[in-house]
């Protein structure tokens, strides 16, 4: 059987492989597909296709767009979109700059905290690519603020704690028709991280074509639920590891693979 991981990052946003580390680790696992779903970017995907080409890996263009609504954070994931269209290079701009405001006014709620972070620490680590929490939980790890990455999302800027932002631009709504406007298959991450699974239904009003079924922290009654939701809202079933390299320690790529079958019906439903 073949199988895809359809959620992995690279340092285009906060993973910690390159495209073309990534689709070689893709190649050692024996994926026959993967999806690169960075941030709020879609930088990765040219080298990543071109170290794909003529190997037994396929990459998968894609997107992990951050919305908001009644005050938490919904994942969008695009897929098979037109990635070079500027329509959706000038709003991804738009989102990368209103990530940066983000980590300074994370960094002075971090300062009320006691804890005194340089905002450049967390640009050095996040280089280029799109910068979110996951530079800073790492930043803080650097300057002994912290032991573990988990401790920082823990104790400071996880959704729930103190030094927490929220501050997106778009709602899912919007995330949703940027996707599709630009040929591509939306998708609900992780959805176990909503405050309210009615949200879905809504969502999938709004045009939401899958949901991300599969995912390492869905317990066995939580991929029954989501399923049988699927099934009910006629939603696609994908899933993946949201693999970050060693950001995130303990999910290797490939943790969570799904049969290549469920990939032919999101490429369907682009057409
Ligand atoms: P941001 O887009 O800046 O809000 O950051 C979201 C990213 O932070 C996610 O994609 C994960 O990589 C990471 N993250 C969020 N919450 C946690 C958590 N509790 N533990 C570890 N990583 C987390
Ligand atoms: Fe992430
Ligand atoms: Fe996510
Ligand atoms: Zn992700």
């Amino acid at each position: 059987m073949k199988y895809a991981d359809l959620h992995a990052h690279t340092t285009e946003s906060d993973g910690t492989y390159t495209p073309v580390q990534l689709v070689k680790e893709a190649i050692v696992r024996g994926l026959s597909a993967i999806a690169i779903v960075d941030h709020d970017s879609v930088g990765a995907i040219p080298e990543a296709l071109k170290e794909a080409e003529e190997t037994s890996c396929e990459v998968i263009p894609g997107i992990e767009l951050t919305a908001q609504q009644d005050s938490q954070e919904v994942h969008i994931l695009g897929y098979f979109l037109d990635y070079q269209q500027e329509a959706l290079l000038d709003k991804l701009k738009l989102l990368q700059q209103n990530r940066v405001k983000r980590v300074y006014k994370i960094v002075e709620n971090l300062k009320e905290l006691g804890v005194g972070l340089n905002p450049q620490t967390v640009f050095d680590i996040s280089g280029l690519g799109t910068v979110g929490r996951m530079h800073i939980a790492r930043a803080l790890v650097k300057d002994g603020w912290v032991d573990s990455t988990s401790e920082a999302f823990r104790k400071y800027i996880g959704d729930k704690s103190p030094a927490y932002v929220l501050g997106f631009c778009f709602s899912p709504a919007q995330a949703i028709k940027l996707i599709r406007n630009v040929g591509g298959v939306a998708v609900l991450a992780h959805p176990f991280i909503l405050n309210s699974d009615e949200l879905i239904a809504e969502f999938a009003h709004c045009g939401l074509q899958g949901l991300e079924v599969y995912y390492p922290e869905h317990s066995q009654s939580q991929v029954n639920f989501y399923l049988d939701l699927a099934k009910k809202l006629d939603l696609l079933v994908t899933g993946g590891s949201d693999f970050h390299g060693s950001a995130k320690p303990e999910i290797k790529l490939g943790a969570i693979k799904i049969p290549l079958e469920l990939v032919e019906k999101l490429r369907q439903a682009k057409r």
